[in-house]
């Protein structure tokens, strides 16, 4: 079976299942990549602060895989909000992943204490509006980020991507996406693990005969988010990518539903710097 794809508010095409690189190695970067691509992830979620655009650029680079097949995805970092070094973080991530655009450009974290993602904001209007990025995002910002961003600016963000998996829902900000049209991309979707050991998600795994990380995933693309979950393992990678060949019941998405918690893993957006 295909990847579903979702049309983001600018009219392009994101595939709702990729594969994320968050603290992967060096020297695991390009085997991994390689090994999504190969199983056929489409959609890559890397960041300039992960520091491994370089090994995510060669491993697309060797495939052969077409361009315009893949959707590429990195972030400008917290230290380069200002509008100069906002444009400046682009051209380097786009060097570093050996592209001439990304697919999609995100603020990595609002940072509300230095007060200046609104300024990062139009910066990635501007690289939107020279070509390279396709669609312009944020990531972390929370319902009052949102609202302020859209007030002061003329592009609302096409995608939010934040901490999202079944034991944090995060319902209000979720809503305060549709609202805009804004596209929610759940990060941490299994909750880095975590939520693997829940006793509703295994028993779910046992009944359907599926791992509790295939179970989590068929969740997020019912609930219509997108996701990209992190492996270095072949076969976990392999095991990710196959959800397409099963559903949910209502009654299973509403079992999982009931297990949020506020079980916050990550950094708090009004906190990072
Ligand atoms: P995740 O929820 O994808 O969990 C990854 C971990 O779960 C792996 O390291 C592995 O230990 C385990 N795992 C993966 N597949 C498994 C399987 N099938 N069976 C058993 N265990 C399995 O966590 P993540 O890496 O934090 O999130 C995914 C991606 O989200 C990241 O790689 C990154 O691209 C993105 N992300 C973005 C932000 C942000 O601030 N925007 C923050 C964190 C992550």
């Amino acid at each position: 079976s295909q990847v579903p794809t979702i049309t983001l508010n600018d009219g392009h095409q994101i595939p709702q299942l990729g594969f994320g690189v968050w603290q992967v190695s060096t020297e695991d970067i390009v085997p991994a990549v390689a090994k999504a691509l190969q199983v056929g992830y489409r959609h890559i979620d890397t960041a300039a602060i992960y520091g491994n655009e370089e090994g995510v650029g060669q491993a697309i680079a060797e495939s052969g895989i077409p361009r315009e097949e893949l959707f590429v995805t990195t972030k400008l970092w917290n230290a380069n909000h200002a509008h100069h070094d906002a444009i400046n973080a682009a051209q380097e991530s786009l060097k570093k992943l050996g592209l001439d655009y990304v697919d999609l450009y995100l603020i990595h974290w609002p940072t509300p204490k230095n007060d200046n993602y609104v300024e990062a904001w139009k910066a990635l209007e501007e690289i939107q509006a020279n070509g390279w990025s396709r669609s312009i995002g944020v990531s972390n910002f929370q319902i009052d980020h949102l609202r302020r961003t859209i007030a002061e600016s003329s592009v609302v963000p096409a995608v939010n991507q934040i901490e999202l998996h079944p034991t944090f829902a995060q319902s209000d900000v979720v809503a305060v996406n549709d609202e805009f049209g804004i596209k929610t991309e759940a990060w941490s979707p299994l909750g880095q693990a975590e939520d693997l050991n829940n006793a509703t998600i295994q028993q779910l795994a046992e009944t359907l005969g599926r791992t509790p990380a295939q179970v989590i995933l068929r969740w997020h693309l019912q609930k219509g988010y997108i996701v990209f979950p992190k492996s270095v393992t072949p076969a976990r990678i392999e095991e990710n990518f196959n959800v397409l060949d099963f559903e949910l019941s209502t009654d299973d998405v509403a079992a999982i539903d009931a297990l949020d918690a506020g079980n916050r893993i990550g950094g708090h957006p009004d906190e990072l710097n």
